[in-house]
Formats: C-alpha cells, sequence, structure tokens
C-alpha cells in the first residue's frame, strides 16, 4: 500500500517511501525479498507501460500486510489464476515473469542508507 509509507530512502538524488515493515533491501544478487525499493524508485520496463511513467513509484505495486512485503500487482494477479489456467493467462504469465525477471535474484544496484 503505497499511501502509508512512513521510511524514507536516499535514491539517487531522490526520497521514496518504503513501508515501515518493509524487509531491507538485500545485496544485489541474492534472492529478492519483496523489499520493494527497486519498484519505488522507478517502473521497470512493463512497469513504465502499465504507470505510463517513467520515474517514482510503479502504480502496480501492492503492499501485502499478510506477507509483510511488496509484490508486483502483475503477479499477484497472475497467481491468483489458480486451477485451470486458460492459455491466453498462461503466457500473459510467462511473458510478465520474463519482463519483470522473477526468480532471478535482486538486480537492483541502488543503496539505501541505514534508517534510523
Ligand atoms: S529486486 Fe531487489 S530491490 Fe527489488 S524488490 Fe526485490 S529485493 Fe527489493
Ligand atoms: S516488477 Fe511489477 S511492480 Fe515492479 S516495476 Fe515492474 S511492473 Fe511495477
Amino acid at each position: 500500500m503505497l499511501g502509508a509509507p512512513l521510511a524514507y530512502a536516499a535514491c539517487v538524488n531522490r526520497v521514496i517511501h518504503i513501508h515501515t515493515e518493509a524487509p531491507p533491501k538485500p545485496p544485489e544478487g541474492q534472492p529478492c525479498n519483496g523489499c520493494g525499493v527497486c519498484c519505488l524508485a522507478e517502473p521497470c520496463p512493463v512497469g513504465v507501460l502499465v504507470s505510463r511513467r517513467w520515474k517514482g513509484a510503479c502504480k502496480v505495486l501492492v503492499w501485502s500486510d499478510a506477507a509483510k512485503r511488496y509484490h508486483c500487482g502483475l503477479m499477484g494477479e497472475a497467481m491468483a489464476s489458480a486451477g485451470k489456467v486458460p492459455l491466453w493467462r498462461r503466457l500473459w504469465q510467462r511473458w510478465v515473469r520474463r519482463m519483470i525477471s522473477a526468480g532471478s535474484g535482486c538486480d537492483a544496484s541502488i543503496e539505501v542508507p541505514p534508517q534510523p
């Protein structure tokens, strides 16, 4: 939920708003933990399309109170369709996973300073 962010991180001359319960960003190359830093800083290529912006938080980034982490809204929508999944939806899921490099670890080189 981007509406209630209460921690801040300096980000290449910018401040991004991060949920206070978000996990700390792991080092680049480590498994993604849903800290949200990358998507809050700027949208990925597919995020640019759905957010219609180049900078700032991606509009489809979603905070999960249950999981205490961020999720890509596109993946959440895709994963919600468990069971019998139409072909077009499977292809969409596959495309989204590829476009956002899901499962390939943290690829964000952004450094987040320690929070007070
Ligand atoms: S890719 Fe890295 S910065 Fe982005 S949400 Fe995952 S862990 Fe956080
Ligand atoms: S991974 Fe999802 S939430 Fe993150 S920037 Fe890309 S489209 Fe947006």
